[in-house]
Order: C-alpha cells, then sequence, then structure tokens
C-alpha cells in the first residue's frame, strides 16, 4: 500500500499496535494524523474524512495528501464509522478481530485500476409516488435500502449506483413500478425460470425444487452434495427474486422453493422476506 495515512481518533490499546503493526508492515509511506473523526463518506476511488482539528473541521485527505479523497478505508475502530447493514466498496472493517485485518490486507492491493460498477435498478419518475404537486407520498424504497444507496433530492428518488449493492429490496418494496431492476429485469428471470422447471421437468419426469441463493456467502454451500432434484440459482442477493417470483415458479411446475438465508444476509433484507413468505405461504394454504 502507498500513501498510507493513519487517523488516531480514539485511545490506542495493546491490541490495536499489534493490529497497527501488520498495517504498517504492509505500507510504503505513513502520516499519522491524531484528530477527533467527525465522519466519513463515500466509496471506492472517492472517500471524504472529516475531522475536527485547531481550525475547525476539515478534509483529512486534503490536509494530509493534498487530494480531495482517499481510494480506501481500513476501519480498525472499536464500533464501524460506517453504520451500514451493506458498507460501500472500498470500505474494510475489521475491528479488533485479526483474521479479519489479514484478509483486508490481503485485498486491499488487488484494489488498483479501473472497476466496472454495474447499475442494477432504475426510477422511472413519471410514475413514482414519492413526491406530487407538493405532495409528500411513498417513501418505501428508502426504508428498504439496506446500503443507503437511495435518497429524496429535491423531491426526487435517486439512487447512488456506487453504493447500491443490487439486493433488489427496493424494486420489490416499490408499489407502483417506478424502481425496476435490471439486471437481470424481471421479464428475463421469469423468462429463466420457466425454461429451466419446464426442461427439468421433460428430462427427469419429475418436479424439481429451486433453490435461490446469493452469489457470495449463499454460494458457498452449494456443493456436489445438493440432491440431484435441488435446482440452485445465484442472485446477487436473495431478495432479487420476490413472490412473484416464487409464485409463477411453482405454476411453471417446481414442487417447492427454497431461499438460502445466511449470517450474512442483512436484517432489512430478512425482514422483507419474512413478511413475503408470510404472504406466499398464507396465499398457498388458502388455495
Ligand atoms: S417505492 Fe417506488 S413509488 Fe415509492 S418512492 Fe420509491 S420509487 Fe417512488
Amino acid at each position: 500500500m502507498n500513501n498510507c495515512v493513519i487517523l488516531a481518533n480514539e485511545a490506542i490499546t495493546s491490541q490495536d499496535e499489534a493490529h497497527l503493526e501488520a498495517v504498517m508492515n504492509a505500507a510504503i509511506d505513513i502520516e499519522s494524523y491524531y484528530n477527533k473523526l467527525i465522519s466519513i463518506k463515500g466509496f471506492l476511488g472517492q472517500f471524504q474524512v472529516k475531522v475536527e482539528g485547531d481550525n475547525g473541521v476539515s478534509d483529512l485527505s486534503v490536509v494530509a495528501i493534498r487530494q480531495a479523497h482517499f481510494d480506501i478505508v481500513l476501519d480498525l475502530s472499536h464500533s464501524p464509522s460506517i453504520n451500514l447493514e451493506m458498507l460501500p466498496p472500498g470500505y474494510f472493517y475489521v475491528g479488533q478481530d485479526p483474521a479479519l485485518l489479514a484478509d483486508a490486507l490481503e485485498q486491499i492491493p488487488d484494489l488498483v485500476g479501473e472497476f466496472d460498477k454495474p447499475r442494477y435498478v432504475k426510477v422511472n419518475h413519471d410514475i413514482c409516488a414519492h413526491n406530487k404537486h407538493g405532495l409528500n407520498g411513498c417513501n418505501r424504497c428508502l426504508n428498504f435500502c439496506p446500503a443507503d444507496a437511495i435518497s429524496s433530492v429535491a423531491q426526487k428518488i435517486e439512487i447512488d449506483p456506487y453504493l447500491c449493492h443490487g439486493a433488489g429490496s427496493c424494486s420489490n418494496a416499490c408499489p407502483t413500478g417506478a424502481l425496476s431492476y435490471d439486471l437481470p429485469s424481471p421479464k428475463s428471470l421469469h423468462s429463466y425460470l420457466e425454461k429451466l422447471v419446464s426442461r427439468y421437468r421433460l428430462q427427469a419426469q419429475t418436479a424439481p425444487v429451486v433453490l435461490f441463493h446469493d452469489n457470495e456467502a449463499g454460494a458457498q454451500f452449494i456443493t456436489d452434495e445438493l440432491s440431484g432434484d435441488v435446482l440452485p440459482i445465484a442472485m446477487e442477493e436473495i431478495t432479487v427474486a420476490s413472490i412473484d417470483h416464487w409464485m409463477t415458479t411453482l405454476a411453471y411446475g417446481a414442487r417447492e422453493i427454497l431461499i438460502l438465508n445466511t449470517d450474512l444476509t442483512a436484517p432489512t433484507l430478512t425482514q422483507m422476506l419474512n413478511g413475503e413468505l408470510a404472504l406466499a405461504n398464507r396465499i398457498l394454504d388458502e388455495m
């Protein structure tokens, strides 16, 4: 790591010293500052760190490296400086955990160069019910984003593609269809599910179980030990597929839908899933 700036904003313990030694061994140029941290905002390549000094609040990156931003933040604090269920890319919270620190120090050198950031969600302001004629209305997408990627700017819903993790909770929560998921679009996911289930039924002469999982923590549970009639489907997050996908997959001929929730699933997403699962099961019971 080049140009490493250390901000000490709380008392340093003996555990911190071991951590700091590991960081210093990995860095080339190091400068240290002792200031009160006001806030950290941004994402990979664009982090603004505000600190309080003798002359008031300033941007640490301007003072320390004469740049408008830092590229990466490695947070060793006792509690995270960014309090979000889904953290922005480029922000590593390791706290007091040596294994997390070793993992972060291994990943950070690879975060150099240019990266493609997919734009998962788009918004159609014409049919959004957030604010019409000066009257406040719907806020559902704002309440269900675990990454704080959605905001209301001049009474319009805006999505920050750099913070968006593609969880899809906003498009599931949107009552008007103003927010739509693009990777994949709902239509192409429906079409894929139909082909998958109908081809399996044709060849195996039996109905499959469809298992939705995310492509990181959940993917680790997808092994050869999975029963042959279980069809796993990897998604950016398990909330990308929602109640309409589950119900239509059953209608296409699947015999059961499973959703793999792990300890790493954001609580807001789990809460949303539980609500949709209760509704889906109730509909199926009544049918
Ligand atoms: S949930 Fe949909 S309708 Fe409601 S504010 Fe968000 S985009 Fe607009």
